[in-house]
């Protein structure tokens, strides 16, 4: 062979394997949902080799489904409710996972004051709303009930047990499990160096590194007067969770009065305060969860201030008579896509 032809079959083998490479590196979408927690999951990853990316999302929902079977209250023996079956005397050992929520949860209710309360549990039962069951309680029922809420009556005696000091109280975290759940679905997926996701466990969204081109996410916040995927506007996001409570997530309706699933403890009523809807921006998807429960319940004033004395913490109001209240550190970066919303607080 000629030398010339030597470096021409050279150059060939490099544009092959340059052209191979370019192949390899191509990032692709794997998505895949399922239904847990009562509602639906959906993952996205963006990564090269497609079959790797169903495993790491097939992780990510085993990882739930075991969070689900230490922590949900439809499951008999959660260990969530071995602490409500057992009487005010005995501690009962949990895992880690249940201890780490019931702490968050602890802190939470301190922090709001017991707007965000986890021993909500028999008035979530009584109400039963967006279940077959529901009915309006009587307000002798409620004022009963209400005896057994008090999340100082959750007692942790500071190594993985708990114990709920007077008989009849229980535990509900419906409105913190699922943010725990997000994060750690964002570990696993991180630990598998994907640089770019996007995980939705029903409503509660974590937007993982960068799209591919380097930029951030683009995350729509619902308008709660309208059908799912209808956004009042869009906020931009890396590393971020981004978390809703709203009335329109889950509620029952009788003689055309809209009864939704966040309980005001005070009252033992679904809270009404004017909000309709509270965003919640954080690092931590836990954090963010408890967050838009406790500010949805603690009203507008109450709420905002809440969020101003923490760090890295924004939050997006929405009230009924379509305003907008914005936290100081997100304001200038959120835009009202439609004019029927106006933002009240913006300077
Ligand atoms: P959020 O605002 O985040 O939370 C509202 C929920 O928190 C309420 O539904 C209630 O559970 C609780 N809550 C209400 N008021 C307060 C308050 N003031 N303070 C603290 N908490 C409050 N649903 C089913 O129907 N069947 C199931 O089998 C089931 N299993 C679940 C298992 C787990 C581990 C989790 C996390 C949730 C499960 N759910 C189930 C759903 C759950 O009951 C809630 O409806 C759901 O978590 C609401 O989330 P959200 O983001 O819509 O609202
Ligand atoms: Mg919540």
């Amino acid at each position: 062979m000629s030398k010339r032809m030597i470096i021409l079959v050279i150059m060939l083998i490099l544009l092959f394997t340059i052209a191979l490479q370019g192949c390899s590196n191509k990032k692709e979408v794997v998505t895949r949902s399922t239904f847990m927690l009562n509602t639906k999951l959906d993952i996205s990853v963006w990564i090269e080799d497609k079959n790797r990316g169903v495993e790491i999302i097939q992780e990510c929902f085993k990882r739930i489904s075991e969070i689900e079977e230490k922590m949900s209250v439809n499951i008999e023996n959660s260990e969530v409710n071995k602490i409500n079956d057992h009487t005010q005397k005995e501690f009962i050992s949990v895992s880690k996972d249940t201890s780490e929520v019931l702490n968050a949860s602890l802190k939470y209710a301190k922090l709001s004051n017991g707007a965000f309360d986890p021993t909500i549990g028999k008035l979530v039962e009584l109400w039963g709303i967006g279940k077959e069951n529901f009915r309006v309680p009587k307000k002798a029922e409620i004022d009963e009930v209400l005896r057994y809420v008090d999340y100082q009556l959750l007692i942790n005696n500071g190594e993985n047990k708990f114990k709920l000091a007077k008989d009849h109280m229980r535990i509900d975290l419906g409105g913190i499990a699922k943010g725990y759940a997000g994060d750690e679905v964002y570990k696993i997926i991180k630990k598998n160096s994907v640089e770019g996701a996007i995980i939705n466990l029903g409503g509660n969204i974590i937007a993982l590194g960068t799209k591919i081109d380097g930029s951030n996410w683009r995350i729509g916040i619902q308008d709660p007067f309208e059908p799912t995927g209808t956004h009042i506007g869009v906020v931009e996001a890396s590393d971020k969770a981004i978390v809703s409570s709203g009335n329109y997530e889950r509620f029952s309706i009788v003689n055309e009065k809209r009864y939704h699933h966040i309980i005001d403890p005070k009252t033992g009523y679904p809270s009404e305060n004017g909000i309709i809807s509270a965003t919640i921006i954080a690092n931590y998807s836990m954090d963010a969860d408890a967050l838009s429960t406790a500010v949805y319940v603690l009203g507008v004033e109450k709420g905002l201030e809440l969020i101003e004395n923490m760090e890295n913490v924004e939050s997006i109001i929405i009230t009924k008579d379509y305003k907008v209240y914005l936290s100081s550190g997100i304001k200038g970066a959120f835009e009202i896509k439609n004019n029927k919303f106006q933002i009240v607080n913006q300077d």
